[in-house]
């Protein structure tokens, strides 16, 4: 994906959820700041989940660099793909990473990143 084509995919996230915020927004002469603070607050958090999937979508998408074992070296097999759902500071999210195995440790690695 492209500089750019990132971008438009962030912008349409961004669209999306400025779209639910006006369809939620009471009219202006009616809504209590406390109101203003609660959709600030949604809205900050769609962001949130749209940047965090969009950039786990891209980094999972480009080729791997072959992995050598931490342990001995040496080059380590894929096994395919495993997915589970990762926790961090901005939201869940699914990961999907290529797993690795090293026949000589008889252990298994994900990549680092
Ligand atoms: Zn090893």
């Amino acid at each position: 994906m492209t500089p750019e084509e990132l971008k438009a995919q962030l912008l349409g996230e961004a669209e999306a959820a400025i779209d639910k915020l006006l369809a939620k927004r009471r009219p202006a002469n009616k809504i209590t700041l406390r109101e203003i603070s609660q959709l600030a607050i949604e809205s900050g958090q769609d962001m949130q989940r749209a940047v965090l999937h969009t950039l786990v979508q891209v980094s999972q998408s480009v080729e791997q660099a072959p992995m050598t074992c931490p342990s001995c070296g040496r080059a380590m097999s894929a096994k395919g793909k495993r997915r589970r759902q990762v926790v961090s500071e901005s939201g869940e999210t699914p990961v999907e990473r290529e797993y690795y195995y090293c026949r000589q440790c008889k252990v298994g690695h994900f990549p680092p990143r």
